[in-house]
């Protein structure tokens, strides 16, 4: 954005110095974009901001054309739009419903330091940076194009980011590395979990419940399920694999959500029950899947068509997000070490996007401003001294990928 142009939300405090990055925050912040909600004004507002510094923004849509990822080029001095490095970050954010804030979570306000609002701090204020510095990309002689991906749904199970891969993919679009900034304290961290959802509908039969034999009790089968899925995420405690450098060491599953059943006195014809389970990443989660999935289809399944043959088991994927476990020797990751002066290695629980590129065969590593302590919670936040810190980090990234001289 023009930096003439006043920010909006809320008044600026008179004695914090003032990131250069807080107006075009502010501004993003500002649009409610909780994931249930569409995020295509926050999309067309920075695909004009570009377009009016000469930088062409393409869009991938959901069906509903309601919900956009941008992905767009500042190119290279000689025009090349090839290779280079992407700064990443999603635009929804978490809801804010039940949650008690100071302060309206859409009308960013600085208090004390901090930059108060949703997504201030996962990850608006990333993506406020990266825009802001937008004249510095253009005016430094890039030897190697810095792109923009901002994606939707990311915050339900990574649901927008496939699009935009799949389409720089059809376009032939290949990068050197990624930078997704979700909040690490700008501190670099090369590896997550992946996250895998599931619904399992179990189809049984509906009988008075005087005559039991007659129906399929769909909530008994749903529930050996349960105690299948339970007696694996055991397994996976107990035998490993493990990496003592994350919180929980090894693959975690449990059963999240199950309903079924209409009537005390009706045998249940259904019982729909949602899963989830997180893998290291040296796990493979389709093997982990299909466990679950033939013990349903080998031994549930058999005994419940034995009761009656219309008995039937549906899974259907829910989310799910690959994990991330990036090469020491990755360029990117060599790159953000030497530009962060930081080489502890980090691994967290919680899933990004970054898994997303890494199998698409982009390397990619995450490092970002704030604390993830401090997001989805009321009054969320990120600390101006963060916001600095990230606008240092991208300066700094911007020369290392410039002409020297
Ligand atoms: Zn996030």
């Amino acid at each position: 954005m023009s930096e003439t142009k006043e920010p909006l939300g809320c008044d600026t405090p008179r004695s914090a110095p003032e990131p250069g990055s807080l107006a075009w925050i502010k501004k993003l912040v500002s649009f409610d974009t909780v994931s249930r909600n569409p995020n295509m004004a926050l999309i067309e507002t920075v695909r004009d901001e570009l377009g009016s510094a000469g930088i062409e923004s393409t869009l991938t849509t959901d069906p509903s054309g309601k919900w956009a990822n941008l992905f767009a080029t500042v190119p290279a001095h000689d025009g090349s739009t090839q290779g280079g490095i992407v700064l990443s970050g999603h635009t929804d954010v978490v809801p804010v419903d039940g949650q008690c804030w100071q302060s309206d979570p859409f009308q960013p306000v600085v208090r004390d330091g901090r930059l108060y609002g949703r997504g201030t701090c996962d990850m608006k204020g990333f993506i406020g940076s990266a825009l802001s510095l937008l004249p510095q990309m253009q005016a430094a002689k890039l030897r190697r194009p810095i792109h923009f991906a901002l994606s939707f749904d990311e915050e339900i199970g990574c649901a927008g980011a496939p699009l935009l891969i799949a389409d720089l993919q059809r376009r032939g679009i290949a990068l050197d590395g990624c930078i997704v900034g979700e909040p690490t304290g700008m501190r670099p961290v090369v590896a997550h979990k992946g996250i895998n959802v599931y619904q399992c509908l179990m189809r049984g039969l509906a009988t008075h419940s005087s005559l039991t034999p007659k129906g399929v009790n769909a909530i008994e089968y749903a529930a050996r399920l349960v105690c299948f899925i339970r007696d694996l995420a055991d397994e996976l405690r107990v035998q490993g694999p493990f990496d003592e450098l994350y919180d929980v060491p090894f693959s975690t599953a449990q059963t999240s959500t199950i309903e079924g059943g209409n009537a005390v006195n009706t045998v249940p014809a259904e019982c729909r029950l949602v899963f989830e389970f997180r893998n290291l990443p040296t796990l493979d989660a389709e093997r982990v899947f299909a466990r679950i999935e033939s013990y349903a289809r080998e031994t549930l399944l058999p005994k419940m068509q034995e009761e009656h043959a219309s008995a039937a088991i549906e899974f259907s994927k829910l989310a799910s997000a690959p994990g991330l476990d990036a090469s020491e020797q990755a360029a990117i990751t060599q790159l953000v070490r030497a530009l962060t002066n930081d080489h502890e290695k980090r691994k967290v629980a919680y899933g990004t996007e970054a898994g997303l590129f890494a199998d698409a065969g982009v390397p990619s590593i995450v490092c970002g401003p704030g604390n993830i302590e401090q997001a989805h919670k009321a009054d969320e936040y990120v600390t101006l001294e963060q916001l600095h810190s990230c606008e240092a980090f991208l300066s700094k990234l911007i020369q290392s990928l410039s002409v020297i001289g």
